[in-house]
């Protein structure tokens, strides 16, 4: 199976998987980048993944309907192009020959979902949305720090191994608020020089690992001593987790 971050708008990753005959698309906020490699390739679009009901995941649903008749999954909670197929934490959906188990991961909006598939070519792969990026976590536009922290929690308990593909190219920023955080974390300035010539040579960060996270993320670190007492230093209320968590949010918002 290939899996493709196709770029979209300025650091949107539309992800698509692909057998060589038939494709699945992720958060497809533009049709066209999709259409062109579906045509390119001589792929048939087999199915629409979406996780969440921004924009620039959902906008270019419609149009990819109406042009390859692919079926569309998507939350239940939320405002959704219609039709489509609604799905929620337990659900599985089965495309491309592959079966994706649901997640409710509130907290970047309320009803966010995620796709993980834990067998695809000797590891497992998440499609997270814009609820855990490489080094970061989303904004908490629909949901609470408690909410966002028990989504992140659900994501850590997955395998190491699993392939973690996010909706944007925030590395780098994210990577600069972590050493900020976390300025003794010897693996995050590593993976700091390794994503920048990444980007230098104009290639993804992405996929991440959820090992890699684990080790450098601060939104999945935050209840280490360490974080513990960077978030106390920024919000001298932040004692307990939850509001720790909060305070690395905040103060990722105004870095
Ligand atoms: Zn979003
Ligand atoms: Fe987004």
């Amino acid at each position: 199976m290939n899996i493709i971050p196709l770029p979209a708008f300025t650091d949107n990753y539309i992800w698509l998987l692909h057998d060589g005959v038939g494709a699945l698309v992720v958060d497809p906020g533009d049709a066209q980048p999709v259409l062109d490699f579906l045509q390119r390739e001589g792929l048939r679009l087999q199915a629409i993944l979406v996780t969440h009901h921004h924009p620039d995941h959902t906008a270019g649903v419609d149009a990819l309907r109406e042009a390859t008749g692919a079926p569309v999954w998507g939350p239940v909670r939320e405002r959704m192009p219609e039709p489509l197929t609604r799905v929620t934490g337990g659900d599985h959906v089965h495309a491309l020959g592959l079966d994706f188990k649901i997640m409710d991961v509130p907290g970047h909006t309320a009803g966010h979902i995620a796709y993980y598939c834990d067998q695809l070519d000797g590891a497992p792969l998440l499609f997270c949305g814009d609820t855990l990026f490489s080094g970061g976590c989303g904004r908490l536009f629909e949901g609470t720090p408690a909410q966002m922290l028990a989504s992140l929690d659900t994501l850590a308990a997955l395998p190491g191994a699993t392939r973690v593909c996010c909706t944007h190219e925030y590395t780098l920023a994210n990577l600069r608020f972590a050493m900020a955080v976390e300025p003794d974390n010897a693996a995050l300035t590593n993976y700091f020089s390794a994503c920048q010539s990444l980007r230098q040579q104009q290639r993804p960060t992405l996929p991440s690992t959820l090992t890699l996270e684990l080790q450098i993320n601060p939104f999945l670190r935050s209840r280490l001593p360490a974080l513990m007492t960077a978030a106390r230093a920024f919000d001298a209320q932040a004692t307990d987790e939850v509001s720790a968590f909060g305070a690395l949010r905040q103060w990722k918002n105004q870095f």
